[in-house]
Protein backbone atom coordinates (compact mmCIF):
# COMPACT_ATOMS: atom_id res chain seq x y z
CA UNK A 1 0.00 0.00 0.00
CA UNK A 2 0.95 3.71 -0.78
CA UNK A 3 2.00 6.03 1.96
CA UNK A 4 0.93 9.44 1.44
CA UNK A 5 2.82 12.23 2.78
CA UNK A 6 0.91 14.90 4.40
CA UNK A 7 0.85 18.78 3.31
CA UNK A 8 3.79 20.92 4.61
CA UNK A 9 2.96 24.07 6.40
CA UNK A 10 3.36 27.03 4.31
CA UNK A 11 1.23 25.22 1.40
CA UNK A 12 -1.97 27.54 1.04
CA UNK A 13 -5.63 26.39 2.08
CA UNK A 14 -6.16 25.74 -1.80
CA UNK A 15 -3.59 24.15 -1.91
CA UNK A 16 -4.38 21.63 0.69
CA UNK A 17 -7.71 21.50 -1.10
CA UNK A 18 -6.38 20.43 -4.18
CA UNK A 19 -3.67 17.69 -2.39
CA UNK A 20 -6.54 16.65 -0.40
CA UNK A 21 -8.49 15.83 -4.17
CA UNK A 22 -5.57 14.02 -5.79
CA UNK A 23 -4.64 11.74 -2.48
CA UNK A 24 -8.11 10.87 -2.78
CA UNK A 25 -8.06 10.21 -6.11
CA UNK A 26 -5.09 7.77 -5.97
CA UNK A 27 -6.97 5.74 -3.31
CA UNK A 28 -10.00 5.63 -5.20
CA UNK A 29 -7.64 4.69 -8.35
CA UNK A 30 -5.63 2.36 -6.08
CA UNK A 31 -8.66 0.07 -4.85
CA UNK A 32 -10.99 0.56 -7.88
CA UNK A 33 -14.29 0.79 -5.81
CA UNK A 34 -13.87 1.80 -2.47
CA UNK A 35 -16.35 3.64 0.49
CA UNK A 36 -15.78 6.88 1.98
CA UNK A 37 -15.10 5.64 5.48
CA UNK A 38 -11.84 3.19 3.41
CA UNK A 39 -10.79 6.19 2.10
CA UNK A 40 -10.30 8.05 5.76
CA UNK A 41 -9.03 4.96 7.34
CA UNK A 42 -6.39 5.06 4.32
CA UNK A 43 -5.41 8.67 5.14
CA UNK A 44 -5.36 11.14 7.87
CA UNK A 45 -8.17 13.75 7.13
CA UNK A 46 -11.37 14.02 8.78
CA UNK A 47 -15.03 12.86 7.72
CA UNK A 48 -15.99 16.52 6.85
CA UNK A 49 -13.14 17.24 4.65
CA UNK A 50 -13.20 14.04 3.24
CA UNK A 51 -17.38 14.30 2.16
CA UNK A 52 -16.33 17.96 1.18
CA UNK A 53 -14.03 17.06 -1.35
CA UNK A 54 -15.83 13.83 -2.70
CA UNK A 55 -19.00 15.91 -3.09
CA UNK A 56 -17.05 18.34 -5.42
CA UNK A 57 -15.78 15.13 -7.25
CA UNK A 58 -18.52 13.92 -8.08
CA UNK A 59 -19.87 17.27 -9.11
CA UNK A 60 -16.47 17.42 -11.46
CA UNK A 61 -17.52 14.30 -12.95
CA UNK A 62 -14.39 12.45 -12.12
CA UNK A 63 -15.27 10.13 -9.06
CA UNK A 64 -19.00 8.38 -9.12
CA UNK A 65 -21.19 6.42 -6.73
CA UNK A 66 -21.27 2.91 -7.43
CA UNK A 67 -23.44 -0.22 -6.29
CA UNK A 68 -23.87 -0.83 -3.25
CA UNK A 69 -21.37 -2.87 -1.11
CA UNK A 70 -21.10 -4.60 1.97
CA UNK A 71 -19.71 -2.63 4.98
CA UNK A 72 -16.87 -4.01 8.05
CA UNK A 73 -19.60 -4.77 10.25
CA UNK A 74 -22.53 -6.38 7.55
CA UNK A 75 -24.03 -2.81 6.71
CA UNK A 76 -24.02 -1.87 2.91
CA UNK A 77 -22.25 1.68 1.95
CA UNK A 78 -21.75 3.57 -1.49
CA UNK A 79 -19.08 2.82 -3.14
CA UNK A 80 -16.82 5.05 -5.01
CA UNK A 81 -14.58 4.47 -7.99
CA UNK A 82 -13.28 6.89 -10.85
CA UNK A 83 -16.43 8.03 -13.24
CA UNK A 84 -16.09 5.81 -16.43
CA UNK A 85 -18.72 8.83 -18.41
CA UNK A 86 -17.25 12.41 -18.61
CA UNK A 87 -13.62 11.65 -19.37
CA UNK A 88 -10.61 9.68 -21.77
CA UNK A 89 -7.28 9.00 -22.27
CA UNK A 90 -5.59 8.23 -25.16
CA UNK A 91 -2.64 5.87 -25.69
CA UNK A 92 0.07 5.40 -28.34
CA UNK A 93 2.17 2.80 -28.50
CA UNK A 94 5.59 2.68 -31.24
CA UNK A 95 6.95 -0.68 -31.71
CA UNK A 96 9.82 -1.51 -34.51
CA UNK A 97 7.27 -3.07 -36.92
CA UNK A 98 3.58 -1.83 -35.71
CA UNK A 99 1.92 0.75 -33.76
CA UNK A 100 -1.39 0.63 -31.54
CA UNK A 101 -3.44 3.39 -30.31
CA UNK A 102 -5.95 2.55 -27.62
CA UNK A 103 -9.04 4.61 -26.52
CA UNK A 104 -9.19 4.53 -22.18
CA UNK A 105 -11.86 5.28 -19.78
CA UNK A 106 -10.77 6.48 -16.49
CA UNK A 107 -11.25 2.86 -14.80
CA UNK A 108 -8.66 2.08 -17.09
CA UNK A 109 -11.35 -0.06 -19.60
CA UNK A 110 -9.93 -0.50 -23.07
CA UNK A 111 -12.97 1.19 -25.45
CA UNK A 112 -11.34 0.95 -28.39
CA UNK A 113 -7.89 -0.73 -30.00
CA UNK A 114 -5.96 -0.81 -33.21
CA UNK A 115 -2.93 -1.94 -33.98
CA UNK A 116 -1.44 -1.64 -37.36
CA UNK A 117 1.90 -2.77 -39.00
CA UNK A 118 4.61 -0.60 -40.27
CA UNK A 119 5.79 -2.13 -43.35
CA UNK A 120 9.38 -1.80 -43.92
CA UNK A 121 9.20 0.59 -46.76
CA UNK A 122 6.64 2.89 -45.14
CA UNK A 123 8.20 6.20 -43.61
CA UNK A 124 8.22 8.07 -39.88
CA UNK A 125 6.13 10.08 -41.11
CA UNK A 126 3.67 8.34 -43.13
CA UNK A 127 3.52 6.67 -39.50
CA UNK A 128 2.79 9.58 -37.86
CA UNK A 129 0.16 10.48 -40.44
CA UNK A 130 -1.58 6.88 -39.58
CA UNK A 131 -1.64 7.70 -36.00
CA UNK A 132 -3.06 11.37 -35.98
CA UNK A 133 -5.81 9.75 -38.63
CA UNK A 134 -7.14 7.26 -36.05
CA UNK A 135 -6.80 9.68 -32.97
CA UNK A 136 -8.48 12.36 -35.48
CA UNK A 137 -11.92 9.81 -36.19
CA UNK A 138 -11.85 9.32 -31.60
CA UNK A 139 -11.65 13.39 -31.24
CA UNK A 140 -14.43 13.72 -34.06
CA UNK A 141 -16.85 11.31 -32.62
CA UNK A 142 -15.86 11.32 -28.64
CA UNK A 143 -18.58 13.28 -26.56
CA UNK A 144 -15.83 13.19 -23.62
CA UNK A 145 -13.31 15.07 -22.65
CA UNK A 146 -9.51 13.65 -23.09
CA UNK A 147 -7.23 14.61 -20.83
CA UNK A 148 -4.08 13.36 -22.37
CA UNK A 149 -2.47 11.38 -24.81
CA UNK A 150 0.00 9.03 -23.51
CA UNK A 151 2.81 8.20 -25.94
CA UNK A 152 4.85 4.86 -25.44
CA UNK A 153 8.32 4.39 -27.55
CA UNK A 154 10.93 1.76 -27.70
CA UNK A 155 14.33 2.51 -25.92
CA UNK A 156 17.14 3.76 -25.26
CA UNK A 157 14.71 6.63 -25.29
CA UNK A 158 15.98 9.96 -23.75
CA UNK A 159 13.69 10.94 -21.70
CA UNK A 160 15.43 14.48 -20.43
CA UNK A 161 14.68 15.55 -24.84
CA UNK A 162 11.56 13.38 -24.95
CA UNK A 163 13.37 11.44 -28.47
CA UNK A 164 14.74 8.01 -29.54
CA UNK A 165 18.30 8.07 -29.43
CA UNK A 166 18.55 4.45 -31.35
CA UNK A 167 16.03 2.12 -33.00
CA UNK A 168 18.09 -0.65 -34.40
CA UNK A 169 16.79 -1.45 -37.54
CA UNK A 170 14.62 1.67 -37.75
CA UNK A 171 17.01 4.39 -37.72
CA UNK A 172 14.61 7.18 -39.45
CA UNK A 173 12.81 7.15 -35.98
CA UNK A 174 16.17 8.60 -34.23
CA UNK A 175 15.42 11.91 -36.88
CA UNK A 176 11.59 12.08 -36.61
CA UNK A 177 10.49 13.59 -33.26
CA UNK A 178 7.34 11.91 -33.23
CA UNK A 179 6.73 13.79 -29.35
CA UNK A 180 7.41 17.16 -30.78
CA UNK A 181 5.37 16.15 -33.83
CA UNK A 182 1.98 15.00 -32.25
CA UNK A 183 2.72 18.79 -29.69
CA UNK A 184 2.48 20.62 -33.22
CA UNK A 185 -0.52 19.00 -34.15
CA UNK A 186 -2.57 18.79 -31.13
CA UNK A 187 -1.36 21.68 -29.73
CA UNK A 188 -4.23 21.80 -27.11
CA UNK A 189 -4.13 18.62 -25.81
CA UNK A 190 -1.26 17.73 -23.10
CA UNK A 191 1.01 15.04 -24.04
CA UNK A 192 3.37 12.80 -22.07
CA UNK A 193 5.85 10.63 -23.19
CA UNK A 194 7.60 7.24 -21.51
CA UNK A 195 9.91 4.90 -22.59
CA UNK A 196 8.11 1.21 -23.10
CA UNK A 197 8.82 -1.26 -20.37
CA UNK A 198 9.11 1.53 -17.86
CA UNK A 199 5.51 2.16 -18.44
CA UNK A 200 4.77 -1.74 -18.81
CA UNK A 201 6.68 -1.85 -15.28
CA UNK A 202 4.09 0.87 -14.34
CA UNK A 203 1.33 -1.87 -15.15
CA UNK A 204 2.86 -5.07 -13.92
CA UNK A 205 3.52 -3.33 -10.56
CA UNK A 206 0.37 -2.64 -10.24
CA UNK A 207 -1.38 -5.84 -11.27
CA UNK A 208 1.50 -8.15 -9.44
CA UNK A 209 4.02 -6.07 -7.88
CA UNK A 210 1.32 -4.82 -5.55
CA UNK A 211 0.13 -8.48 -3.91
CA UNK A 212 3.18 -9.64 -3.96
CA UNK A 213 4.74 -6.79 -1.64
CA UNK A 214 8.03 -6.43 -3.87
CA UNK A 215 9.85 -3.57 -2.92
CA UNK A 216 12.15 -3.94 -5.79
CA UNK A 217 10.50 -5.04 -8.62
CA UNK A 218 12.18 -5.87 -11.99
CA UNK A 219 10.43 -6.36 -15.30
CA UNK A 220 12.22 -7.35 -18.14
CA UNK A 221 10.29 -7.32 -21.85
CA UNK A 222 11.94 -9.78 -24.39
CA UNK A 223 10.30 -8.70 -27.68
CA UNK A 224 10.91 -6.72 -31.56
CA UNK A 225 13.58 -5.21 -28.53
CA UNK A 226 15.15 -5.81 -25.16
CA UNK A 227 13.93 -3.70 -22.00
CA UNK A 228 13.49 -3.00 -18.46
CA UNK A 229 11.74 -1.46 -15.66
CA UNK A 230 13.13 -0.85 -12.58
CA UNK A 231 9.97 -0.47 -9.81
CA UNK A 232 10.98 0.55 -6.34
CA UNK A 233 8.67 1.15 -3.64
CA UNK A 234 6.29 1.48 -6.10
CA UNK A 235 8.42 4.42 -8.68
CA UNK A 236 9.64 3.80 -11.71
CA UNK A 237 13.32 4.27 -11.15
CA UNK A 238 14.91 6.51 -14.46
CA UNK A 239 17.83 7.97 -13.93
CA UNK A 240 19.34 11.49 -14.44
CA UNK A 241 18.56 10.89 -18.19
CA UNK A 242 15.42 8.78 -18.16
CA UNK A 243 17.94 5.94 -19.68
CA UNK A 244 17.67 3.69 -16.29
CA UNK A 245 16.89 0.11 -17.86
CA UNK A 246 18.43 -0.27 -20.67
CA UNK A 247 19.28 -4.06 -20.24
CA UNK A 248 19.55 -4.19 -23.94
CA UNK A 249 22.90 -2.80 -24.67
CA UNK A 250 24.90 -4.30 -21.68
CA UNK A 251 27.08 -6.63 -23.28
CA UNK A 252 27.49 -10.03 -21.95
CA UNK A 253 30.28 -10.99 -24.60
CA UNK A 254 33.44 -8.19 -24.92
CA UNK A 255 34.53 -10.19 -27.81
CA UNK A 256 30.98 -10.28 -29.78
CA UNK A 257 29.49 -8.80 -32.79
CA UNK A 258 29.09 -4.42 -32.75
CA UNK A 259 26.38 -2.84 -31.74
CA UNK A 260 24.96 0.04 -32.93
CA UNK A 261 25.29 1.65 -29.78
CA UNK A 262 28.88 1.13 -29.72
CA UNK A 263 29.46 -1.81 -27.46
CA UNK A 264 30.04 -5.35 -28.45
CA UNK A 265 28.34 -8.16 -28.04
CA UNK A 266 25.13 -6.23 -26.15
CA UNK A 267 22.35 -8.52 -24.85
CA UNK A 268 20.05 -7.69 -27.64
CA UNK A 269 21.47 -9.00 -30.80
CA UNK A 270 21.35 -12.16 -29.26
CA UNK A 271 17.79 -12.30 -27.45
CA UNK A 272 15.52 -10.04 -29.60
CA UNK A 273 12.77 -11.68 -31.71
CA UNK A 274 15.08 -10.54 -34.81
CA UNK A 275 17.72 -12.67 -33.52
CA UNK A 276 16.32 -15.58 -32.95
CA UNK A 277 14.48 -15.68 -36.29
CA UNK A 278 17.25 -14.48 -38.18
CA UNK A 279 19.44 -17.77 -36.48
CA UNK A 280 16.85 -20.21 -37.04
CA UNK A 281 16.13 -18.78 -40.82
CA UNK A 282 19.50 -19.19 -41.28
CA UNK A 283 19.85 -22.89 -39.51
CA UNK A 284 16.49 -24.31 -41.18
CA UNK A 285 18.48 -24.07 -44.70
CA UNK A 286 19.14 -27.37 -45.46
CA UNK A 287 18.33 -28.65 -42.29
CA UNK A 288 15.86 -31.74 -42.78
CA UNK A 289 15.36 -32.14 -38.74
CA UNK A 290 13.02 -28.93 -38.73
CA UNK A 291 9.70 -28.23 -39.60
CA UNK A 292 10.60 -24.70 -39.61
CA UNK A 293 11.89 -23.08 -42.69
CA UNK A 294 13.85 -20.10 -43.85
CA UNK A 295 11.00 -18.22 -44.01
CA UNK A 296 9.41 -18.81 -40.64
CA UNK A 297 7.71 -16.53 -38.75
CA UNK A 298 8.01 -15.58 -34.94
CA UNK A 299 4.06 -17.53 -35.08
CA UNK A 300 6.11 -20.46 -36.34
CA UNK A 301 8.52 -20.57 -34.13
CA UNK A 302 6.34 -20.93 -31.55
CA UNK A 303 4.30 -23.24 -32.49
CA UNK A 304 7.74 -25.51 -33.35
CA UNK A 305 8.71 -24.83 -29.81
CA UNK A 306 5.77 -26.11 -28.39
CA UNK A 307 5.49 -29.71 -29.84
CA UNK A 308 9.39 -30.04 -29.38
CA UNK A 309 11.00 -28.95 -32.79
CA UNK A 310 14.63 -29.78 -32.18
CA UNK A 311 15.98 -26.92 -33.93
CA UNK A 312 13.10 -24.60 -32.15
CA UNK A 313 14.12 -25.67 -28.74
CA UNK A 314 17.72 -25.57 -29.20
CA UNK A 315 17.35 -21.68 -30.27
CA UNK A 316 14.84 -20.76 -27.75
CA UNK A 317 16.84 -22.23 -24.76
CA UNK A 318 19.91 -20.68 -26.16
CA UNK A 319 18.28 -17.07 -25.79
CA UNK A 320 16.98 -18.35 -22.13
CA UNK A 321 20.85 -18.83 -21.46
CA UNK A 322 21.88 -15.43 -22.77
CA UNK A 323 18.58 -13.79 -21.12
CA UNK A 324 19.65 -15.44 -18.18
CA UNK A 325 23.23 -13.92 -18.36
CA UNK A 326 22.03 -10.34 -18.64
CA UNK A 327 19.29 -11.10 -15.28
CA UNK A 328 22.53 -12.31 -13.56
CA UNK A 329 24.21 -8.89 -13.98
CA UNK A 330 21.14 -7.04 -13.17
CA UNK A 331 20.32 -8.70 -10.41
CA UNK A 332 24.33 -8.18 -9.10
CA UNK A 333 23.97 -4.42 -9.90
CA UNK A 334 20.25 -3.61 -7.94
CA UNK A 335 19.04 -6.85 -5.89
CA UNK A 336 15.62 -7.43 -7.02
CA UNK A 337 13.12 -9.70 -5.37
CA UNK A 338 10.77 -9.87 -8.00
CA UNK A 339 11.68 -10.21 -11.58
CA UNK A 340 8.86 -10.40 -13.86
CA UNK A 341 9.37 -11.55 -17.59
CA UNK A 342 6.95 -9.80 -20.17
CA UNK A 343 6.47 -9.43 -23.72
CA UNK A 344 6.32 -11.37 -26.92
CA UNK A 345 8.31 -14.23 -25.41
CA UNK A 346 5.89 -15.23 -23.20
CA UNK A 347 4.49 -17.12 -25.72
CA UNK A 348 6.79 -20.17 -25.08
CA UNK A 349 5.51 -20.23 -21.69
CA UNK A 350 6.62 -22.12 -18.51
CA UNK A 351 8.95 -23.78 -19.85
CA UNK A 352 10.44 -21.00 -21.59
CA UNK A 353 10.90 -19.37 -17.96
CA UNK A 354 12.17 -22.30 -16.49
CA UNK A 355 15.24 -22.33 -18.56
CA UNK A 356 15.90 -18.65 -17.61
CA UNK A 357 15.34 -19.47 -13.79
CA UNK A 358 17.52 -22.59 -13.82
CA UNK A 359 20.61 -20.65 -15.45
CA UNK A 360 20.20 -17.99 -13.20
CA UNK A 361 19.99 -20.09 -10.35
CA UNK A 362 23.28 -21.39 -11.38
CA UNK A 363 24.87 -18.38 -11.76
CA UNK A 364 24.49 -16.02 -8.74
CA UNK A 365 24.66 -17.10 -5.04
CA UNK A 366 22.13 -19.37 -3.44
CA UNK A 367 21.38 -16.18 -0.46
CA UNK A 368 20.34 -13.81 -3.50
CA UNK A 369 18.77 -16.75 -5.55
CA UNK A 370 16.68 -17.48 -2.43
CA UNK A 371 15.21 -14.18 -2.65
CA UNK A 372 14.24 -14.04 -5.90
CA UNK A 373 10.72 -14.58 -7.26
CA UNK A 374 10.66 -15.00 -10.91
CA UNK A 375 7.72 -15.10 -12.99
CA UNK A 376 5.79 -14.37 -16.20
CA UNK A 377 3.25 -11.36 -16.32
CA UNK A 378 0.14 -13.16 -17.09
CA UNK A 379 -1.82 -10.21 -17.94
CA UNK A 380 -4.15 -10.65 -20.88
CA UNK A 381 -3.96 -6.85 -21.81
CA UNK A 382 -1.35 -5.14 -23.39
CA UNK A 383 1.30 -3.62 -20.52
CA UNK A 384 3.03 -0.74 -22.64
CA UNK A 385 -0.82 0.77 -23.31
CA UNK A 386 -2.04 -0.01 -19.48
CA UNK A 387 1.23 1.40 -18.28
CA UNK A 388 0.90 4.54 -20.63
CA UNK A 389 -2.33 5.09 -19.58
CA UNK A 390 -1.27 4.69 -15.61
CA UNK A 391 1.22 7.27 -16.74
CA UNK A 392 -1.06 9.59 -18.00
CA UNK A 393 -3.50 9.56 -14.58
CA UNK A 394 0.25 9.99 -12.71
CA UNK A 395 0.56 13.42 -14.64
CA UNK A 396 -2.93 14.38 -14.29
CA UNK A 397 -5.42 13.69 -11.86
CA UNK A 398 -2.79 12.74 -9.16
CA UNK A 399 -1.23 16.35 -9.46
CA UNK A 400 -3.18 18.46 -7.01
CA UNK A 401 -3.06 21.97 -9.12
CA UNK A 402 -4.66 19.06 -12.02
CA UNK A 403 -7.64 18.68 -9.94
CA UNK A 404 -8.75 22.06 -8.35
CA UNK A 405 -12.89 22.47 -8.51
CA UNK A 406 -14.05 22.53 -11.77
CA UNK A 407 -10.52 22.82 -13.62
CA UNK A 408 -11.12 19.56 -15.98
CA UNK A 409 -14.63 20.46 -16.43
CA UNK A 410 -13.89 24.37 -17.69
CA UNK A 411 -10.37 24.56 -18.94
CA UNK A 412 -9.76 20.96 -19.21
CA UNK A 413 -6.10 19.54 -19.40
CA UNK A 414 -7.03 18.48 -22.59
CA UNK A 415 -9.89 19.64 -25.04
ZN1 LIG B 1 24.21 -2.00 -27.80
Amino acid sequence: MIKFYQPQKGISLKGVQEFNRSVILKVIHERGVCSRATISSEIELDQATITRAITQLIEDGIVEEVSLMKGQRGRRSIGLSLDSGRFRVIVVRLQRLSFSVALFDLLGNTLDLVENAIPSQQSPKQTFGKIVEIIDTHLVKLKESIIGIGVSLPGPFLEKDERIILMTESPDWQVFNLISELRGYYDEISIFSNHDAKSAALAVWREMGIALESKVMLYISVGQGVGSGLVVNGLVFKGSQGIAGEVGHTSIDMNGPLCKCGNYGCLELYTSRLALIRSIQQKAKNNSETSLTEDASFADVVSAYHVGDDLAVTEVERVANYLAQGIVNYINLINPDLIILGDEFMAFGDTFLKAVDKSVKASVLPSIYQNIRMQLANIEEDLVLKGSFLYVLEHTLFVPSNVAPGKLMEEGLGI
